[in-house]
Parts: structure tokens; C-alpha cells; sequence
């Protein structure tokens, strides 16, 4: 018997005074946090919500995450969190998608309505029978949309205690969508066997002070802030200082102001500090400072470099997918750290590369990574064709081009999808904005294939340039011509102020395209 909810229960029974969340002024203790979660189980109850029903939840890093996810998991209940960008047919698509019985949907603010979208997505699930609204105000009576219900009034009177529904290793937690490596949405099934491990195994790959605080700006409803960040935190009984948005400077300033031990980011964020630390207390974060975990897409050597260099903290790069609970691989402090590199499989886990036909790539590679442990979800839900085009005899597959030294460490090429052909050689992105970043005026390059008529592909590079620095298309691109064999280097230079990236941070490539 095992519930993802332990977590949090252990940590209440250990450290029930400590800060389990920091969001803006509000401190909420570790008893607190698990006694709400308890009345959002006994809530579910009454609602006739029975263990493996699914129940979605929107909403941002505010504490309403965490009190309604270990809820549903108290109660037996799958959690289905959302991306809190989706529209309303996308919300609807979801919930139907999911079978989803209850959802949970935070207010929002005006400008990003939430709650609005989330009930107007509601409506139109037949299926989906209870809505619950997670106000913006607290103190709220009186829900906006009539039928809805209130978050504050349903708990009123429940007790804060839960006798946890028992559930077992293999059974589902929560149901994360993705995309995989195409198509539609899938949900990815994750078992509460998955989701434990993952956040012990992460647990273990952290330094660590016996009391942790940890910057949580990656978005909650994604594999990486769920798991690797807030279960990861809650096994460590860390402070979670929840942040619903990124913004480089505010950032930096809560990272003195709360003394982060532990910041977890996609490369994105990493970038974005740099920007501001010239207007930052460095020293003052540096002091607390002690973990960095970047995962999420590749991390950029000289974004890598110059952050450590600022900083005095070392940057671990890890490697997953929703798929993979999600860590997967992992640059573990207690064996040497290769720049560059995912690192080495998790302990319990173990990694292969594969060609098209699963055949085994012995050697250095390149080759398609595949994974098989206690990581790998169950499958996609109620998708057993998309799930046998990934798994088999329990390996993983995941799309991404890695090649792997003598050490066993593995270094991510592309992923296959981004990959340039022109002219009938492949090229990888990765490899051409690796190098294209080491130019002094390029501060950010992200580089894609565009249609081309005679070469099949063009070698396109959008750069954010470097501030104070003056660049045009053609030195960049006569650069580039020195630098890279004929058949790689951009022939095209869009200068950009920013660059479109997902809610987690990661640049769009596909809208780039
Ligand atoms: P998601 O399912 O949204 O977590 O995305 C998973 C994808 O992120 C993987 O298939 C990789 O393409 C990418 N990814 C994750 N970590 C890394 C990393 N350290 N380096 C390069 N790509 C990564």
C-alpha cells in the first residue's frame, strides 16, 4: 500500500509547525497544508467521488495547488492538474478526455481569467459534475457563476483529519498531459509507485540542510515543478516559496529575501537571472544558495558557465519527461558533474539508446534514448496504440537524439522532431545555438528549419542580441560561415526582443517554424 499523499502526511507529522508555503505574506505550516488537504478528501467523499475517479485541477503556483492536488491523492482520487494557459474548448477537451468527474479551478485575475474559461469548458463536459472555484479573495460568499461552488464555504465545518484511502504502488495518481513526441494531448499515467520513487531518488541526488527552501517558479500543473520540485520539497519537509510567474528580478529579490537553498529552472530562467543579476543582491543569494537544478530542454554551456561563475553554486542538469515521472537522468553531486551533460541514469533506472527498429546502438552512439525503471508511466490513458508506439518490454522510448562517453554519461544532440535536414544532411539545432552563443553579442539564439525550395530546409537562427552590443544579419551569418561546415550554418538571422515559450519556459519551436 503506498499514497502519493505520504508526502505530505509525513512531513505534517514531523515538522508540523514549519513553513510548509510562502506565497506573498502568507506562511502556511505544514499542519495547516495537510488538515485542508484532509477537508478537501472528506469534501470529495461527500460528493460521492470514488478511489481511481479522475479530478482536474487549474491552477498556478498559489497554495491552492498543493491543498487541492494531496486532496484528491487523500482520497483515492486521480489528480488531472491543467495547463493553466488552456482555452475553454481546450479545458473541455481535457476534462473529457480525462473522464474527469470533479474540477477545481482557480479565479484568476482579469488578466488571465481562469476562472471563467475553466467554467466555460466545464459546461460544455457533460460528464464533469461538480465545479469548484478556488477564489481569487478568500473571503468570498458568493460564487460568480451559479451552479459553481465555493472553495472556502464546501470545507466549512468538515474535519481536518482523513483517514487516507489505501491505494496501491500501481495505481494511477495523476494523469499529466503532454504531447509525447506527437499529436494530440495525451495523458500520461502516473502511479503513485512512479511519483514516490521519483521524489525519493530526487531527494537523495540534492545536497542538502536540514532545512531546505526552494524557489518553486516552474509551473506546478508540469511534470518538472510537480514532482522533481513540490514532491521532491515536501520529502525534503523544504519551505516551497510559491511564485505563480517568473520574472527575473522579483525572483532574485525573494531568493534573498526568503534565503532560497535550492532553485530548480528550465535554461530560460537561468538566462533571465543572469539578465538581472547586475541589479541583484548576488552575494546575499549566494550565501543560501546551494543547489541549482536545470532540466526541461538543454542547458546552453555558456549560460551554464557564466551562472556558476556569478553565483558560486554548481548547476546539476537532469533529464525527463512527463513520461519519466520525470527525472530520469541526473548530474548527482556525488559523482563528477560533466557540463554538457544529462548525467547518468537515476538510481533504479536504466537508459539504452535504440535505433528506429529498437535495435540496441552499443557504443558511443548517437542513437534514440530509451528508458525502463520504476520511472515509466503506466501508459497514455485509454491510448493503447500511442502507448505501443513508445513502449516495449517495459523500455520507453523518447524521441530524443543523445550520444554516450566511456563514463556512461549521456549528452542530448536534439530532439529527433527538431532536426534540420537540408540538403539531405542532418543537422542539429542544439549543436549550431551552442556555438552560435558563444559569439559576444548573441545573448540567446534558438535555430529551426524553415521551408526551402531547392535545399528541402533552410538553417534559420532567431537571436535575442546581447545588451549594449551592435550586430547585423550579415555578420552574424559571415560568422557563422567561418565557424560551421558549408552545410550548417544559418543562411538566415532574425534579431528578436524575446522569443514565444511555453508556460513551463521552454522556446517554441514549433512557432518559431
Ligand atoms: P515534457 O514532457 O514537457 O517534460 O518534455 C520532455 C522533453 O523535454 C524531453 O523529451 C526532452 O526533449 C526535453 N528535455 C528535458 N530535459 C532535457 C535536458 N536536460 N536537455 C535537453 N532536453 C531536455
Amino acid at each position: 500500500m503506498l499514497n502519493l499523499s505520504v508526502l505530505l502526511e509525513d512531513a505534517a507529522r514531523e515538522t508540523p509547525d514549519r513553513d510548509a508555503l510562502v506565497f506573498g505574506d502568507m506562511r502556511l505550516s505544514y499542519a495547516f497544508l495537510d488538515s485542508v488537504a484532509s477537508q478537501v478528501a472528506d469534501l470529495l467523499v461527500a460528493k460521492g467521488i470514488q478511489p481511481g475517479d479522475k479530478v482536474a485541477l487549474s491552477s498556478p503556483n498559489v497554495p491552492y495547488f498543493p491543498m487541492v492536488y494531496f486532496g484528491i491523492l487523500k482520497a483515492g482520487a486521480v489528480v488531472v492538474p491543467l495547463n493553466v494557459l488552456l482555452k475553454p474548448r481546450e479545458i473541455a477537451y481535457h476534462l473529457g478526455d480525462s473522464d474527469a468527474k470533479a474540477f477545481f479551478c482557480f479565479e484568476g485575475t482579469p488578466e488571465l481569467p481562469l476562472g471563467e474559461m475553466g467554467w466555460a469548458g466545464f459546461q460544455e463536459t457533460p460528464g464533469c459534475e461538480h465545479f469548484v472555484l478556488l477564489p481569487a479573495d478568500p473571503s468570498a460568499t458568493e460564487p460568480p457563476y451559479a451552479g459553481a461552488e465555493l472553495f472556502w464555504p464546501a470545507l466549512g465545518g468538515r474535519p481536518g483529519t482523513f483517514e487516507t484511502v489505501q491505494t496501491s504502488p500501481d495505481d494511477t495518481a495523476v494523469i499529466l498531459y503532454t504531447s509525447g513526441t506527437t499529436g494530440q494531448p495525451k495523458g500520461a499515467e502516473l502511479t503513485h509507485g512512479n511519483m514516490v520513487l521519483n521524489a525519493m531518488v530526487s531527494d537523495r541526488n540534492f545536497a542538502g540542510t536540514d532545512h531546505d527552501v526552494s524557489l518553486v517558479v516552474l509551473p506546478l500543473f508540469h511534470s518538472f515543478g510537480q514532482s522533481a520540485i513540490m514532491n521532491t520539497g515536501m520529502r525534503r519537509r523544504a519551505t516551497l516559496v510559491l511564485v505563480p510567474r517568473f520574472e527575473p528580478g522579483p525572483a532574485l529579490e525573494l531568493m534573498a529575501r526568503e534565503k532560497v537553498t535550492i532553485f530548480g529552472g528550465v535554461p530560460t530562467m537561468y538566462w533571465a537571472l543572469l539578465s538581472e543579476a547586475a541589479n541583484a543582491p548576488v552575494e546575499e543569494i549566494a550565501a543560501n544558495l546551494h543547489t541549482c537544478v536545470s532540466g526541461g530542454a538543454s542547458l546552453p554551456m555558456e549560460v551554464l558557465k557564466e551562472f556558476e561563475a556569478r553565483f558560486g553554486v554548481k548547476v546539476l542538469e537532469g533529464y525527463g519527461l512527463s513520461e519519466t515521472s520525470p527525472v530520469a537522468s541526473f548530474n548527482v553531486p556525488y559523482k563528477p558533474t560533466k557540463p554538457g551533460s544529462i548525467g547518468t541514469p537515476i538510481w533504479g533506472v536504466q537508459m539504452k539508446l535504440v535505433d528506429e527498429d529498437w535495435k540496441t546502438i552499443e557504443g558511443e552512439g548517437p542513437g534514440e534514448i530509451a528508458i525502463r525503471g520504476h520511472n515509466i508511466m503506466k501508459g497514455y490513458y485509454n491510448r493503447p496504440e500511442a502507448t505501443a508506439e513508445v513502449m516495449k518490454d517495459g523500455w520507453f522510448r523518447t524521441g530524443d537524439i543523445a550520444r554516450r562517453d566511456e563514463d556512461g554519461y549521456y549528452y542530448i544532440i536534439d530532439r529527433s522532431k527538431d532536426m534540420i535536414i537540408r540538403g539531405g544532411f542532418n543537422v542539429y539545432p542544439r549543436e549550431i545555438e551552442e556555438v552560435l552563443m558563444t559569439h559576444p553579442a548573441v545573448s540567446l539564439a534558438a535555430v529551426v528549419g524553415v521551408p526551402h525550395d531547392s535545399h528541402g530546409e533552410e538553417i534559420k537562427a532567431y537571436v535575442i542580441p546581447e545588451a549594449g552590443t551592435e550586430i547585423t544579419e550579415d555578420d552574424l551569418v559571415a560568422w557563422g560561415k567561418e565557424n560551421f561546415a558549408a552545410y550548417k550554418y544559418p543562411r538566415i538571422v532574425e534579431f528578436r526582443e524575446t522569443l514565444p515559450m511555453t508556460a513551463t519556459g521552454k522556446i517554441l519551436k514549433r512557432e518559431l517554424r
